[in-house]
């Protein structure tokens, strides 16, 4: 199954794909993860990358659809895979169609995460990462059991920097005016889902799993 999760920042795309790849055996694809791990591990790419995401701003989409196209081509996304944050720009999501088209594959399903631009703010700067799995946590909504530990694997938790009130505006800017039209094309090929994102974690998932399993909500 191939899958498609859109939304604002802090809209949840990360925290239910963690649990959605778990259910169905796929690989997550995140452009934010693979940008922040080629800018720790300094790569060319990390290089090219890092001042955008510092501004909050998008990387530029050639940078971007290099990585996709890479990734997608690795043999464990025969039996589908989840793709978290991308595409942002309706550049990005027609290089997505034409790339798949060359795999001889296509999405079967959009979900967009709803969640009302007052509630992102709090649940960005909130926002705590596991920097040994990659978990996400929320100080308030989503603690881990020790504070600044991961559940998962122990590891110490940290904050991104573009999590903070400046950058953050920003990011919500990039979304409304780059992001957001996306949705009308995803609408019209009659592939987007709309999920409320601002139910529980566990509620939200329970949605989402039972769309992609094509049963009511
Ligand atoms: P995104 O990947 O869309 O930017 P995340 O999954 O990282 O969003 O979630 C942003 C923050 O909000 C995280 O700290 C996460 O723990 C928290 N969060 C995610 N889903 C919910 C929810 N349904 N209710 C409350 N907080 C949530
Ligand atoms: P969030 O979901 O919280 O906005 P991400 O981890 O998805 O965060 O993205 C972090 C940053 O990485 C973005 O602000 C942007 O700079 C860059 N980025 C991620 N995905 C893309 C993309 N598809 N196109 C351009 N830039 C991207
Ligand atoms: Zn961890």
């Amino acid at each position: 199954m191939n899958i498609l999760f859109m939304g604002p920042p802090g809209a949840g795309k990360g925290t239910q794909a963690e649990r959605i790849v778990e259910q169905f055996g796929i690989p997550h694809i995140s452009t934010g993860d693979a940008f922040r791990l080629a800018m720790s591990q300094g790569t060319p790419l990390g290089v090219q990358a890092k001042s955008y995401v510092d501004q909050g701003l998008l990387v530029p989409d050639e940078i971007t659809n290099g990585i996709v196209k890479e990734r997608l081509q690795a043999p464990d996304c025969g039996k589908g895979f989840l793709l978290d944050g991308f595409p942002r720009t309706l550049s990005q999501a027609e290089a997505l169609d034409d790339i798949l088209a060359s795999l001889g594959k296509r999405i079967d399903h959009v979900i967009n995460l709803v969640v009302d631009r007052d509630l992102l703010l709090g649940r960005l700067t909130g926002r705590r990462i596991c920097k040994s799995c990659g978990a996400t946590y929320h100080v308030m909504f989503n603690p881990p059991k020790v504070e600044n530990v991961c559940d998962k694997c122990s590891g110490e938790l940290y904050q991104r920097s573009d999590d903070n009130e400046e950058k953050v505006g920003t990011r919500l800017d990039e979304y409304t005016n780059k992001t957001a039209p996306l949705l009308e094309y995803y609408s019209k090929k009659g592939l987007l889902r709309e999920v409320n994102g601002e139910q529980d974690i566990d509620v939200v998932t329970s949605d989402i799993s039972h769309l992609l399993r094509g049963q009511a909500e």
